[in-house]
């Protein structure tokens, strides 16, 4: 039982802080173990071990001396609380509140159902679809038709899984009920049925379409309508459009979850666009109309007079169409000025006459710094 893991903080287990209540650790307690507990989680081991660490947690937790042996020595110093320490003796012994939660929750686990009558039917299973669209579809929506494979009701047998579409009979393992209960330490656990899986009942002679699963696989196709706006990781959800359920019970969902390929040119921040432009040393300081390429066509865009590399200009309403809603959003253009290299002689001969011209006054982000640098000294 007792299986060699590592040992989670109890107060993380509960998700309660350090300083939390007696009340506190209750409340948290009590809302976990309804989560996952094993008659609502059947077939689900994972949830089984967190109802468990949730169990020892607040047995520890919940007794004071116990709690200040924790805190003190960690695990070490409440060893012996584990759950394999349920099994001897009476477990509710000086366990007064966890004795009334437990009433309450088992009151409550008893009526959802561990006696009645199972149901046959089945949700199907939701099933995902990985689309990847371009950046331009993305933007301006697509329509795609995919091909998806699902269980849909098998025809032959009626979704019955009986040959000749007989009814099937009652389990004889569960009486019907679809669920085994066993006792573990102080805990009734119900576990699915393995004689009919949960179901209840025993098909005699099944379908051979289908091998009694009352449902096929078959490839189905879809028209998926990719709205403008979308962005990675945009999920569209098609209700019913999953799996088929088994025996009456209602169909999976189908979701289709977007991958959205990256632009060579422009970079995307929600609804807005991003794109660099480069300039020349003389285009910024002198000023320049720039044509720019927007995803709907050309803009263009007037560069003033002595333009910093880096200044962002904003090109209202020229970026991606909000989804479901009107409107769109903004195109930002960051120019940035570019060094000249590969210089020939008569080019550099100029650069040094304007160097020879230039101040300070003439580079704006040094007047500053100048005069600091000034003001230091005087
Ligand atoms: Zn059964
Ligand atoms: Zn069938």
């Amino acid at each position: 039982m007792a299986t060699a893991t590592m040992k989670m903080d109890y107060y993380e287990v509960l998700q309660v802080e350090r300083t939390a209540s007696d009340g506190e650790l209750k409340v948290a307690y009590r809302k976990l173990a309804m989560q996952f507990h094993p008659d609502r989680n059947p077939n689900n081991p994972e949830a089984e071990e967190r109802f468990k660490q949730c169990s020892e947690a607040y047995q520890v937790l919940s007794d004071a001396d116990k709690r200040a042996a924790y805190d003190r020595y960690g695990h070490a110093g409440v060893s012996g609380a584990g759950p394999g320490g349920f099994n001897g003796g009476n477990p509710f012994q000086g366990q007064g509140d966890l004795g009334d939660i437990f009433g309450d929750l088992f009151g409550e686990m008893f009526n959802m159902g561990g006696n009645r009558r199972a149901s046959r039917a089945q949700r199907g299973r939701d099933l995902k679809f990985d689309m990847r669209l371009e950046f331009e579809e993305a933007v301006f929506g697509v329509e795609r038709e995919i091909s998806i494979r699902r269980a849909e009701v098998c025809e032959d047998c009626s979704g019955t899984g009986s040959e000749g579409s007989k009814q099937p009979e009652t389990c004889q393992q569960c009486g019907g009920r679809g669920q085994v209960r066993s006792q573990q330490g102080f805990f009734s656990v119900a576990r699915t049925c393995p004689v009919c899986s949960g179901t209840g009942s025993v098909v005699r002679n099944p379908c051979k379409t289908c091998r009694g699963d009352a449902r096929i696989q078959r490839e189905h196709k879809i028209l998926v309508k990719v709205p403008a706006g979308v962005e990675q990781d945009t999920r569209i959800r098609y209700s019913g459009e999953g799996d088929a359920g088994r025996f009456g019970g209602p169909g999976g969902d189908l979701y289709v979850v977007l991958e959205v390929k990256a632009h060579k040119f422009f970079e995307r921040d929600g609804d807005d666009l991003h794109c660099v432009i480069p300039v020349s040393f003389p285009q910024a300081s002198l000023g320049t109309e720039l044509e720019i390429a927007t995803l709907e066509g050309k803009e263009t865009l007037k560069v003033p007079e002595g333009t910093q590399s880096g200044k962002e200009f904003k090109l209202k309403g020229k970026g991606v169409p909000h989804l479901n809603s009107h409107g769109k959003g903004d195109l930002i253009v960051e120019v940035r000025v570019q060094t000249p290299n590969k210089l020939n002689k008569q080019q550099k001969e100029l650069l040094k006459q304007l160097a020879e011209t230039m101040t300070v006054e003439n580079i704006p982000s040094s007047r500053g710094i100048f005069g600091k640098v000034k003001n230091i000294f005087s």
